[in-house]
């Protein structure tokens, strides 16, 4: 077997490894050992080449019909409307960011779990910004899963959700909910002094509020609440709260708690 390889075979390598391809299951598709693999990686990065993702190897749903994980799609769709937003970089690719309190340790780890899970293969990396996490993922193909990208912030625009995304969200309600309440939601504990037979009595009662300045993402917000059967009512122009005690259980089971 000769060790010397085409550049073509190297370069196939190197994109297949970097859109997240084990290197034994590599070694084996192009037909080289193990240790090659791992040479050529590292005499890649010895160049200081830029081992940026495989943006044009993993498939789009949109596209190329590739498979899409829906819940996990709703949810992260739910976390971009909250709090994301898509930003252009080199040679078409996009980069899609999502930013969240620092203080969620494991929805931070769940965003990242969410991307790969959206874009198979695909390297989240995140970084630290005063008091937030930004996850941040980058795929040619994101502008076709947030067609919702534009110019300005987004509730200074019409967010409309295409048919697609609205028959994912039908399909899976709750996971867009766990998005959107986990990124611009909070769960409090409110109390109040209610009289019973004449004693004073302080009750403590949780609630789930969503608040956001985009008309369009709270009326989303409210069609998958009513899609749960969970009751809702608007206390604010720029808010959604859950407070009766059978709905906020019923969120609770359907997105879990925050911390
Ligand atoms: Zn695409």
């Amino acid at each position: 077997m000769s060790h010397i390889r085409s550049d073509e075979v190297v370069a196939s390598a190197l994109t297949a490894s970097d859109s997240g391809m084990p290197d034994a299951e590599n070694a084996e598709q192009h037909g080289v050992a193990v240790s090659t693999i791992r040479r050529w990686r590292r005499l890649y990065q010895r160049r200081g080449l830029a081992r940026g993702q495989a943006h044009t190897r993993v498939p789009c749903p949109r596209c190329a019909q590739a498979a899409l994980d829906e819940v996990a799609y709703a949810e992260l769709l739910g976390w971009y409307l909250g709090d994301g937003h898509t930003s252009p970089s080199r040679g078409g690719v996009w980069n899609l960011h999502i930013y969240n309190d620092v203080r969620y340790v494991e929805p931070n780890a769940h965003l990242v779990d969410l991307m790969r899970r959206v874009k198979p293969g695909g390297r989240p990396h995140t970084r630290r910004v005063p008091g937030c996490i930004v996850t941040t993922v980058s795929w040619k193909h994101w502008l076709c899963l947030f067609p919702q990208h534009g110019a300005g912030r987004k509730h200074e625009r019409e967010i409309r959700l295409e048919d697609w995304q609205r028959d994912v969200v039908a399909r899976h309600p709750g996971d867009l909910l766990r998005g959107l309440f986990h990124s611009d939601g909070s769960r409090t504990a409110n109390w109040a002094r209610l009289k019973v037979a004449g004693v004073p009595k302080r009750y403590d009662y949780p609630r789930w509020e969503f608040v956001n300045r985009s008309d369009d993402i709270l009326e989303l917000c409210t069609w998958a609440l009513d899609l749960c059967g969970v009751a809702w009512r608007r206390p604010r122009v720029n808010a959604i709260a859950v407070s009766r005690r059978t709905d906020v259980r019923r969120l609770d089971d359907l997105i879990g708690p925050k911390s």
